[in-house]
């Protein structure tokens, strides 16, 4: 698969500007949300305080959501995101740093950057937020090969987790979020 490559220069900042947009959802797969849980040592019903279902009717299509798949909760399909306070900030900055950096979900590792594979080749573009990010445009280019691994990364999480929504969208009778913390963290695609 060929990765399309125009040059762009990217240095992450650390800036928190991506940590820190209202309208930014921070959406988890299945893996983001195990990685979590088991590197903070959460079990199901706290895992679900750091998260929020965002009913797909209440939301515009938001920015970061073209590829998330939306599953099937109590209330209706949803897409499931770290929770936000009010102010906008993600519920795991503090002082403007990540408390969970290196465990944190792959798409605050891949931003400002989006992926996608057509079937024939894996092609990146930049987010409908790159705006807010002072990191592009500054610092070396990017290497195709730290893009292969993000998009590898990236496409292999999403792929496992479309299957995973698939699957119980169709299957389950009693979606509770519970239910769905509960299914993804003894689900073994997620944990290894
Ligand atoms: S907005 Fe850009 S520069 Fe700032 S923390 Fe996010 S990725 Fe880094
Ligand atoms: S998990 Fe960390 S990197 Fe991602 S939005 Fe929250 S504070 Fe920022």
């Amino acid at each position: 698969m060929n990765l399309i490559h125009p040059p762009v220069k990217f240095e992450c900042t650390k800036c928190g500007a991506c940590c820190r947009q209202d309208s930014l959802l921070v959406t988890v797969t299945g893996r983001d949300i195990a990685r979590i849980a088991i590197g903070l040592g959460l079990g199901p019903d706290e895992m679900i305080r750091a998260l929020d279902f965002y009913l797909t009717q209440n939301v515009e299509p938001l920015k970061g959501l073209r590829d998330i798949p939306a599953i099937k909760t109590e209330r209706g399909l949803a897409y499931i995101a770290l929770k936000k306070l009010d102010n906008g900030d993600c519920v795991f900055l503090k002082d403007n740093l990540c408390m969970i950096h290196v465990i944190r979900p792959t798409v605050c590792r891949s931003f400002p950057f989006v992926f996608n594979d057509t079937g024939y080749e894996k092609t990146w573009g930049l987010s409908a937020m790159k705006e807010i990010c002072p990191g592009l445009g500054s610092g070396p280019i990017i290497e195709i090969s730290s893009l292969l691994q993000i998009a590898d990364d990236v496409l292999g999480d999403l792929d496992i987790y479309k299957k995973f929504c698939e699957e119980w969208n169709s299957r389950e009778r009693k979606p509770t979020a519970k239910r769905i913390i509960e299914q993804i963290l003894s689900d073994p695609r997620f944990t290894v």
